[in-house]
């Protein structure tokens, strides 16, 4: 029988660390519930459930942002090139929560592919099984970019929001096309590269330099 369970999710208002979903049922009561970190002091984002005198372990997703802070000289609204037709590849290194071992080389996840995850438990956008400790781990992007607005001075901004199941993406590598515009002229500006960390153009409408520098990124707990 499939067994679907969902503890302490995003939607963790919905269902508190009590109750759980089995198979699509929701149960308010389990027997029991103790985090695996009570057990043997790692990962402790999962917990072992029993129900029906079956303890079954569980790992709970995470939220994460990645939230960009730049300069931003005469262009705005800076966002991934990511829809259907042309999806962004998010480059990430990774680390998998139970045994800390960090992938040799960074992944790449896309918000329109979903990925099977073993055990009928359902898609994610990023399925790993950690090659040290044989556990699978997933994450999956919940939404569209949010576009950088121009700011002066700069403030940090979420881009991205991703949910983590016995994994973290510690690094974001910015690998990929990327879209902006002129503040004031809306020229539009495309296959914007930042992987050299800075970026320079020219407003033809606006006769003027633009460009987009200091950029700093950050994987933060949403
Ligand atoms: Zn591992």
């Amino acid at each position: 029988m499939p067994i679907f369970i969902r503890i302490g999710t995003a939607n963790s208002s919905l269902y508190p660390t009590h109750c759980a979903m089995f198979g699509g049922a929701f149960f308010e009561k389990l027997t029991r519930l103790r985090t695996t970190s009570e057990v043997n002091n790692c990962h402790s984002d999962s917990h072992l459930v029993s129900f029906n005198h079956t303890e079954i372990e569980v790992t709970t997703a995470t939220m994460f942002a990645l939230t960009l802070t730049a300069e931003l000289t005469g262009v705005t609204n800076l966002r991934p090139t990511d829809s259907e037709d042309t999806p962004f590849w998010y480059t990430f290194k990774v680390q998998c929560t139970s045994c800390r071992e960090t992938h040799p080389k960074p992944i790449a996840v896309s918000r329109f592919e979903q990925n099977e995850m073993s055990g009928s438990r359902g898609e994610a956008n990023f399925v790993w099984k950690c090659k040290n400790c044989k556990r699978e781990s997933s994450a999956t992007i919940m939404a569209a970019p949010t576009p950088y607005e121009q700011t002066e001075p700069a403030k940090p901004q979420k881009v991205i929001q991703f949910d983590c199941r016995g994994l973290e993406f510690t690094e974001f590598i910015p690998e990929g096309e990327w879209l902006a515009e002129g503040v004031d002229t809306n020229f539009k500006f495309t296959a914007i590269d930042l992987t050299d960390g800075e970026w320079y153009d020219y407003d033809e409408k606006a006769g003027e330099e633009v460009s987009i520098k200091e950029l700093q990124w950050e994987i933060n707990r949403a």
